[in-house]
């Protein structure tokens, strides 16, 4: 345990606004702070806690500068908290630094929230994109919006609605909005509609991955539907052999390891429609790798083909296609590449899944920030 006491200049300052204050009274006297281990023991700092009279913030726990406000650690050990959690597991960030999950979630808020308040994050945002992402089990939600050119997470918020676009939308300002050349989404009118309302020179854009995704879907279905009839009528080995080559269908042709093209081959072989449902969704992949005019011949070429394929929904899908065309043609010429828009999801899903277990949507976003928005403070002393 160390006593402390803060130097003359830091002394009665409002822990919000930084001001010079009078002060209030003598709080709850002498308060703990645990500090980073010493080797293996716990260390400590003690101090008095008085209380301040801010003009702005009324009566507040003077501020400290060793720690954030309303904390129980030192800013040190916040700070490598926050990098660890970037950095390792669940399991490794509670063992090693000697706190609960909760508590890391909340320091995590703390890291990320003063981090926010000290950075422009909207600077310069020309072309993003607004996502949605779950935050536990198919209940809650974040809307993530990710700058495309830095790859990094700009801005999260709980639910996936339009209020939740605009709120983005009122904090970027009106200048900033009319400074958006492009956003990305996928075809829902929650968030088409703000933007269109409120970015009048943004050109809206349909991420191929949620393209990709609903033609990965069709085929989907069409595999179970293949599989139960081949189930109904007996034929145990084909309905196997089906459900084995689900992975194989699923994958781009380059990636498939022998076995997997022996088993589709085999697909080719024993189901007309299923091997016909596979071509037409790797043939729509296919848009978004080549030049623009090849890619709009493409698309053309695969609409008329996917309307009279007798595949109800490829069928499905390319009406929806037609209907969205513009969004669909305008990522394929503003060159919005899907590895990037994907990779950047992959993580995002990566990182939040970790946070399931913290008290808050909050502490999900302000791990989400530390991570993908560069937020992430660096070790001290190093
Ligand atoms: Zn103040």
């Amino acid at each position: 345990m160390v006593s402390v006491r803060p130097a003359a200049r830091e002394l009665d300052r409002c822990p919000h606004c930084r001001r010079r204050c009078p002060g209030y009274d003598l709080g709850d006297g002498r308060r703990r702070w645990r500090a980073l281990d010493v080797a293996t023991t716990f260390a400590y700092l003690e101090a008095d806690a008085p209380r301040v009279s801010c003009k702005r913030h009324g009566v507040v726990v003077a501020a400290v500068p060793w720690a954030r406000h309303d904390s129980a650690f030192t800013r040190q050990f916040e700070d490598q908290v926050a990098w660890l959690t970037v950095q390792a597991s669940k399991t490794a960030v509670s063992q090693l630094m000697r706190i609960a999950w909760r508590t890391v979630g909340w320091i995590c808020e703390r890291v990320s929230d003063e981090a926010v308040q000290a950075r422009d994050l909207f600077a310069g945002l020309k072309r993003i994109g607004v996502d949605e992402i779950s935050i536990r089990k198919g209940q809650r939600y974040l809307t993530v919006v990710v700058d495309h050119d830095t790859g990094r997470l700009v801005w999260a918020g709980p639910g996936r609605d339009r209020k939740t676009v605009e709120k983005f939308l009122d904090l970027l300002g009106k200048d900033r909005c009319h400074q958006l050349k492009l956003v990305s989404c996928d075809m829902a009118s929650w968030i088409t509609g703000p933007i269109a309302e409120r970015c009048p020179n943004a050109n809206v854009c349909y991420d191929p991955f949620h393209l990709i995704k609903l033609s990965t879907d069709a085929l989907d279905e069409i595999r179970r539907e293949v599989w139960n009839d081949a189930r109904r009528q007996g034929q145990a080995q084909l309905a196997k052999e089906l459900k084995d080559a689900r992975f194989a269908l699923w994958k781009n042709p380059g990636n498939l390891t022998e076995r997997q093209q022996l088993k589709l081959a085999r697909v080719q072989q024993l189901n007309q429609r299923l091997y016909r449902a596979y071509l037409l969704s790797q043939q729509l992949r296919e848009i978004y790798r080549v030049p623009f005019e090849e890619a709009i011949a493409l698309l053309d070429a695969w609409i008329t083909w996917a309307r009279r394929c007798r595949l109800a929904p490829f069928v499905k899908l390319a009406r929806t296609i037609t209907d969205q065309r513009a969004g669909i043609e305008a990522a394929i010429q503003n060159g919005l590449s899907n590895a990037r828009v994907e990779q950047v999801n992959t993580q995002l899903r990566l990182i939040t899944r970790r946070a399931f277990g913290f008290h808050s949507p909050h502490a999900a976003i302000a791990l989400a920030m530390l991570a993908l928005g560069g937020l992430c403070p660096p070790l001290t002393g190093r």
